[in-house]
């Protein structure tokens, strides 16, 4: 299931590519997710939630991995500007992370609300728009 996600790929036969575009770019619609997988024909844009939340999450757990490899190179201390440093670092990281941290905060949605083989059942509720 792990390698399936982290490669962006359906969350309920994992054979294709959930976004419309595999690439990074067009920026604009980097989140740009395909009305339904080809293959199984499981609901992608069904979705409420875009992932926010768990972009959040993310942000904040690759802040603290950050320091997981920071702190021991080169050295945390409150008594200089060490922090401050780290700080500037881990938002720089973030930053370049930001594009996959978005998708793959999407597919973590995904993967939470469609199970695998459940293609067939509406697992999503759907949007009225
Ligand atoms: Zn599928």
């Amino acid at each position: 299931m792990l390698p399936a996600m982290f490669t962006m790929k359906c969350p309920s036969c994992r054979k294709t590519h959930v976004f419309i575009h595999r690439s990074m770019f067009p920026m604009n619609q980097l989140v740009e997710l395909k009305e339904e997988c080809e293959v199984c024909g499981q609901k992608f844009k069904s979705e409420r939630n875009n992932g926010g939340g768990i972009n959040y999450a993310l942000t904040m757990i690759l802040f603290f991995l950050n320091l997981c490899w920071y702190w021991p190179i080169f050295g945390l201390s409150y008594k200089d500007k060490s922090v401050w440093y780290y700080l500037l670092t881990s938002t720089v990281v973030v930053l370049i992370a930001q594009p996959y941290l978005m998708r793959l905060s999407r597919m973590i949605y995904l993967y939470l609300y469609v199970g695998f083989g459940n293609s067939r059942r509406v697992t999503i509720d759907e949007k009225k728009s």
